[in-house]
């Protein structure tokens, strides 16, 4: 059985669950401990029963309660040695180092990280594999390098950041010229329509399934988001993949094979 539960994507913070027979991890920790021990908990999950926590990046909004639910719980850190020095942490932390591009054998289940091009330390985007599948987890990145490319088209199932619509990112009155150039800069995230782009290129590559998250409060909507990405899919005669929106209203069920 291999499970991929959404507990939190978008600007306010990010975590997933990820079950795989009887062993478990989250990937990401960017709400509270607290809040993140409730989502597990409604989830089916007793926190304590997880095997590690995979971070893809130092950014709050993946690791804001990170420290606290790794000493609440025990649990081993999962990360690369810039994004381990980048969290700064002197409080005792069982780390384990975490090569970008080698494989973790994980006990019927291997883990592979790849480099994303995103203004963090060592960013990075995971892909978990399965002999029922491989499940890709891919936010926070400004534009999909050829090795995202390569690594993605191997997918049967995505989480795949949709950040922002162009036109309401320009529009936002609240944000100033320096972070709309940081969002759009091929450090930042990616647009509804290169969300899009790579659903569509991806689902000619096999992409069964595909979770559009990390969507940001002010400058996206759901409806956008789905429109931006059924019309593109339709274009190519390509209707078969199913998508799912994620936002904190309208959580997706979880992904479940096997
Ligand atoms: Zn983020
Ligand atoms: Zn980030």
């Amino acid at each position: 059985m291999l499970r991929l539960t959404i507990l939190a994507s978008g600007s306010s913070g990010n975590a997933a669950l990820l079950e795989a027979g009887s062993r478990r991890w989250l990937v990401d920790a960017g709400l509270s401990s607290r809040r993140l021990e409730e989502r597990l908990r409604a989830a089916g999950v007793e926190p304590s029963s997880l095997s590690g926590v995979f971070l893809t990046h130092e950014h709050a909004d993946h690791a804001r309660g990170l420290r606290v639910f790794l000493q609440r719980h025990s649990l081993p850190l999962y990360c690369n040695e810039l994004t381990w020095l980048a969290l700064g942490w002197q409080a005792k932390i069982d780390w384990r180092r975490m090569e970008t591009a080698v494989r973790l054998d994980l006990g019927g289940m291997e883990i592979e990280s790849f480099p994303v091009p995103h203004d963090a330390a060592d960013p990075v985007g995971f892909l978990f594999h399965h002999p029922a599948g491989t499940i890709g987890v891919l936010t926070d990145l400004g534009y999909a390098t050829r090795l995202v490319w390569e690594k993605m088209s191997r997918c049967r199932a995505l989480l795949l950041e949709a950040n922002h619509d162009p036109g309401l990112l320009q529009a936002d009155s609240r944000r100033p010229w320096s972070v709309k150039q940081r969002i759009l800069s091929r450090h930042g995230h990616l647009s509804n329509q290169s969300a899009a782009e790579i659903a569509t290129e991806l689902a000619r590559h096999g992409l069964q399934e595909i979770i559009l998250g990390h969507l940001s409060a002010d400058c996206n909507r759901p409806e956008l988001v789905e429109e931006t990405v059924r019309s593109r899919l339709e274009e190519a005669r390509l209707p078969s993949l199913s998508v799912h929106v994620w936002t904190e209203g309208a959580p997706v069920p979880p992904l479940c094979w096997g």
